[in-house]
């Protein structure tokens, strides 16, 4: 099968979040299931800064955006180590900017410009490479128009006949809205401005645009393409995704497991697998209560957290039981994360008050994120809503047991302990239902009374570091999805 996938942003090019991971990862694993495999993203200054070779084509092309013409340059490099082709798109006036999608918490004002013309320029590349591709992979608003560009305007040109599209949601929440007059920059015909197709509450709507137009859709977790269809977590497009139930579904996102591996991991004091965590952890427990000035209490849970630090983490839960928590219960608790004020200055009022049982570090620390993985004993993930989630993942591999609200990738791939029907063979930590902190409390309170009995909490550890969250898993899945979309898009 030969893939295309086109995203906003990729690693090792360009990253603000979770997409480029995926959008890194997949094509290296689909070119090891023996598919061919290519990435297609902006060129943005992020990517030409990045340190890998990007070579000029020598090829320029034009597209139309709105009543002028805009020319794209095509570059071409390599995700290094894996041989999979990454395909460039070089327009300066779009892309050659500090960020990526806007400045000072702002939006760029030509995002859908900007967007526009990337999407017409991937559909150009294909003739222009004669990428003979027959399943084209894309990915939240950024390239929404790509499926409606090739069903309206390329459908009937040679190349594109036998094109399938997926598109792909990594969260919901951002959609890329615009006034109704950047729909001349698409070039669309006006009639496709309808709440059927392109439009949303009198707004272009390009994610709608990419849910609409594609062959097939899906998400990041099974359990978020369900919740989407509902009116609490639709963002209020559950009606468009009822709609679209049939060609609807969700793949968990795996995770790095090179980089993310207790046995080999450069950031930990100790290293440890799955027949040695007991002392491996210890020491890295002594080592992160050192580190965090913490003091040495082997026989206290050490709940840790490492993420955005906003309510969609469900940061008021955690400060309404912390609260209580610092003052009655032997825990330690350690935050890593950055994100709305009122929540800094909150856990920053409690780690000055209680010392002794609070730690924050309010910043960026990919080698602190490691250790914290390692050093805890309890991972606290009580989300609000989590499309997939990728620290309930790294938890398990590191033999720190997750505690999280079953929602979305969470409710996927926690089994939570004490659960009627689980099946013992599968349970990895705990998970309550009700966005509450009566219900985080209790769950806590559950998971820190387990963890004094070893009979308990070692299984839950070792089940978890058994478990397989790869990459290679979900890649196989998705090579079933694109074919079942190939199919879909005969008929
Ligand atoms: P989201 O994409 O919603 O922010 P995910 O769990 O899917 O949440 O992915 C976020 C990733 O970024 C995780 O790997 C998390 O550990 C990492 N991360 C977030 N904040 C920090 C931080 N302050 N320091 C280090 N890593 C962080």
């Amino acid at each position: 099968m030969n893939i295309l996938l086109a995203s906003s942003e990729a690693v090792p090019f360009a990253k603000t979040g979770g997409l480029a991971d995926v959008s890194g990862a997949l094509p290296v694993e689909l070119t090891r299931l023996g598919h061919h495999a290519s990435l297609i993203l902006p060129a943005y200054r992020q990517a030409r800064d990045c340190g890998l070779p990007l070579d000029d084509l020598g090829i320029r092309f034009i597209v139309p955006i709105g009543s002028k013409t805009m020319t794209g340059q095509l570059l071409r490099s390599t995700i290094p180590g894996a041989g999979v082709p990454v395909y460039l798109i070089k327009q300066d006036q779009y892309f050659d900017r500090d960020e990526l999608y806007g400045a000072d918490g702002k939006d760029y004002i030509d995002n859908c410009e900007r967007f526009v013309f990337f999407s017409r320029a991937v559909l150009e590349t294909i003739r222009l490479l004669d990428l003979q591709v027959d399943l084209l992979h894309t990915n939240d608003w950024q390239t929404g128009l790509i499926p409606a560009y090739l069903k309206i305007e390329y459908r009937h040109r040679p190349g594109y006949q036998h094109i399938a599209t997926l598109f792909t949601i990594h969260n919901l929440a951002f959609q890329g809205r615009f006034w109704h007059w950047d729909m001349l920059l698409t070039g669309l015909d006006w009639k496709y401005f309808n709440w059927h197709e392109m439009e949303f509450h009198g707004y272009l709507n390009l994610l709608k645009t990419g849910m609409i137009f594609a062959d097939s859709v899906n998400t990041v977790s099974p359990q978020y393409a369900v919740e989407i269809q509902t009116p609490l977590q639709g963002c209020g497009l559950e009606g468009v995704l009822q709609h679209r139930r049939d060609v609807l579904s969700g793949i968990l996102n795996g995770i790095d497991v090179r980089e993310w591996n207790p046995a080999a991991d450069p950031h930990l004091p100790a290293r440890y697998d799955v027949d040695s965590y007991a002392r491996g952890k210890a020491k890295c427990k002594a080592a992160l209560q050192d580190e965090l000035g913490l003091p040495r209490e082997p026989n206290v849970p050490l709940i840790g957290f490492v993420g955005r630090l906003t309510s969609q983490k469900g940061m008021d839960l955690i400060l309404e039981v912390l609260q209580r928590w610092a003052q009655t219960v032997e825990a330690q608790w350690v935050f890593l994360g950055l994100g709305q004020p009122n929540y800094h200055k909150a856990l920053e009022t409690l780690a000055e008050r209680f010392p002794q049982k609070v730690a924050l570090r309010l910043e960026f620390s990919n080698p602190l994120a490691h250790r914290i993985e390692a050093g805890a004993d309890l991972f606290l993930m009580p989300s609000r809503y989590e499309p997939c989630g990728l620290n309930q993942f790294y938890s398990l591999r590191y033999g720190t047991v997750p505690v999280v609200r079953a929602t979305g990738g969470l409710a996927d791939s926690i089994v939570g302990y004490g659960e009627p029907n689980a099946d013992p063979g599968q349970v990895n930590g705990f998970r309550f239902y009700d966005y509450s902190s009566l219900a985080l409390n209790e769950t806590l309170h559950q998971a820190c009374d387990a963890y004094h009995k070893p009979e308990i909490w070692n299984p839950l550890i070792v089940t978890g570091m058994k478990q397989d969250w790869s990459w290679s898993r979900s890649a196989k899945q998705y090579v079933e999805l694109y074919q079942t979309t190939i199919n879909r898009s005969k008929h």
